[in-house]
C-alpha cells in the first residue's frame, strides 16, 4: 500500500489531520493499535480552546459539538474558603471555552472519516517504522493476521506518548526536555449533575482539587494525590469526603455526589522534543510533547500541531513548496513552549509540593489574590486559558 500521508494513531491528532488533509484532497491512511470502541470511549481531556472549537465547526465536524458542547464564559479559582470568578469572555473580547469530551471529538472525527470513505485500520499490531530519511518512509505492521506494509510520501507520528514514532528516530537526533512532578491526579467520573455551572480550580492545604463536568448529567472531579497512589485505599466515601473538604466555599453549594463510573490516576509530566521532525517523519500531539493537565492544553496543542502540518502539506501538494514543511517544527514549538509555560505555572500555583513550607503557601495565596484582584493578571490567565493565537 502507498499513500500520500501515512498517519500513525487515531487520537485527536491523527484523526483531525486525516480530516483536514481530505478537505485539501490529500490522501492518507490512518493506522491505530486499539479498537474503534476503545478509542471512542477513552475518557481524557474535555476543555476545547476557542480556536479548537471553531476549527472543528468550520471544517464540518462540529454539529454535535454545537448541540451538546457546553460553552463556558468563565472559570473559578477557589482558595482560602472562597470562590472567585475569572470572566474569560470579558477579558478576551468575547472568547470562551467549550466543555466537550475528547472521546466525543474522536467519535465525530471517526464518523466523518468513515462516511467520506477515508481509510482507517484499527487493531493493528507489531508496528515498526523505518526509512525515515528516504523519500518513501515505511510502516510495517500486522492486521487481521496478515503482515502488511504501508509507504507514504510523508509519515505523521500522531501515536501519543507511548507510540513508536518518536522512539524510532535515531538516538541524538532529537533533544528531549523533561520535567516530572511529585504528585498525580486521582480522577473520577460520576453520574451526578454538575453542582456548579463552570469549572473550579481549588487550592487547598491538603492539595489541589478540580471540579469539572463532561455533560449536564456527568461530573468529572480530580484530587491531587501521590504518583504511586493505591486506588484500593480510596473507597468512594473517602474520595467524596476529600472532594467535599477541598471544594468547600463560603456561601456556595456543595459537591453533588453520584455513582462513580470510573476512577483512575493520571501522572503529571512536562516533556517536549526538538525538533518535531526527522527526515520525512513529522511528530504531532502527545508524540512530541506532554503537558500536565492543569492548563487543559494537551488536546488543544495536538489540534494546533496538525493545523500547521496540514497547511504545510497543502502548500507542498498544491505549489510544490517545502518552506512551510521546513518551518513546521519551529511554528509548532513557539506555541508548544508557551503552553508548557502556562501549564507549569498553573500546576505550581495550585498544587502543594512535599517540600512546601509556610512561606511557599503564603506566596501561592498572594499570587491567587493578585490574579483575582488585578485586571492585568486576570487577563494574562484568561488569554492563555481560552488559547493563544496559533501564529505570532
Ligand atoms: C491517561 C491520560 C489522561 C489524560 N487526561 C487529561 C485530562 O484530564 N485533561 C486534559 O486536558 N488532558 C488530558 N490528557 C491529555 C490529552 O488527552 C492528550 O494531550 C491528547 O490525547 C493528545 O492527543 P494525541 O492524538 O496526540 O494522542 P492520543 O490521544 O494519545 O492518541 C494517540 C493514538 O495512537 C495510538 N497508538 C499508540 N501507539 C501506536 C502505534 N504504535 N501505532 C498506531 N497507533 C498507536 C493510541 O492508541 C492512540 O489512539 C490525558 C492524557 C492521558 C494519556
Amino acid at each position: 500500500m502507498h499513500t500520500q500521508v501515512a498517519i500513525l494513531g487515531a487520537g485527536p491528532a491523527g484523526l483531525l489531520l486525516a480530516h483536514l488533509l481530505s478537505l485539501h484532497r490529500i490522501e492518507s491512511v490512518v493506522l491505530e493499535t486499539k479498537s474503534r470502541s476503545y478509542v471512542e470511549s477513552r475518557i481524557r481531556a474535555g476543555v476545547l480552546e476557542h480556536g479548537t472549537a471553531q476549527l472543528l465547526c468550520d471544517t464540518g465536524v462540529g454539529e454535535r459539538l454545537k448541540r451538546q458542547g457546553m460553552r463556558h464564559k468563565g472559570i473559578n479559582l477557589g482558595y482560602s474558603g472562597e470562590i472567585h470568578r475569572i470572566d474569560l469572555s470579558d477579558l478576551t473580547d468575547g472568547k470562551a471555552i467549550t466543555v466537550y469530551g475528547q472521546h466525543e471529538v474522536v467519535k465525530d472525527l471517526i464518523a466523518a472519516r468513515i462516511s467520506s470513505g477515508g481509510k482507517i485500520l484499527f487493531e493493528v499490531d507489531d508496528v515498526c517504522v523505518d526509512a525515515l530519511s528516504t523519500n518513501r518512509p515505511r510502516i510495517t505492521f500486522r492486521h487481521q493476521g496478515q503482515d502488511c506494509e504501508l509507504t507514504g510520501d510523508w509519515l505523521a507520528g500522531c501515536d501519543g506518548s507511548h507510540g513508536v514514532s518518536r522512539t524510532s528516530v535515531p538516538p541524538g537526533a532529537l533533544r528531549v526536555f523533561e520535567k516530572n512532578y511529585p504528585f498525580a491526579w486521582l480522577g473520577i467520573l460520576a453520574e451526578a449533575a454538575p453542582s456548579w455551572e463552570e469549572l473550579i480550580y481549588a487550592h487547598h492545604e491538603e492539595g489541589f482539587a478540580l471540579f469539572s463536568m463532561r455533560s449536564p448529567s456527568v461530573t468529572r472531579l480530580y484530587l491531587q494525590c501521590k504518583p504511586d497512589e493505591d486506588l484500593s485505599k480510596w473507597p468512594d466515601e473517602r474520595i467524596w469526603e476529600n472532594l467535599e473538604r477541598r471544594l468547600s466555599f463560603a456561601g456556595s453549594k456543595k459537591v453533588r455526589r453520584g455513582k462513580i463510573l470510573q476512577k483512575g490516576v493520571t501522572t503529571m509530566r512536562s516533556l517536549a522534543v526538538e525538533p518535531m521532525q526527522y527526515g520525512r517523519l513529522f511528530l504531532a500531539g502527545d508524540a512530541a510533547h506532554i503537558v500536565p493537565p492543569t492548563g487543559a492544553k494537551g488536546m488543544n496543542l495536538a489540534v494546533s500541531d496538525v493545523w500547521f502540518l496540514t497547511r504545510a502539506l497543502a502548500d507542498f501538494y498544491s505549489k510544490g513548496r517545502t518552506d512551510l514543511l521546513e518551518s513546521y517544527s519551529n511554528s509548532c514549538l513557539r506555541r508548544v513552549w508557551k503552553a508548557q509555560r502556562f501549564s507549569w505555572w498553573m500546576t505550581c500555583l495550585m498544587h502543594r509540593f512535599d517540600h512546601d513550607d509556610a512561606f511557599e503557601l503564603r506566596r501561592q495565596l498572594a499570587e491567587l489574590d493578585y490574579l483575582t484582584s488585578s485586571g492585568a493578571a486576570a487577563t494574562a490567565l484568561a488569554e492563555n486559558y481560552v488559547g493563544l493565537p496559533w501564529e505570532g
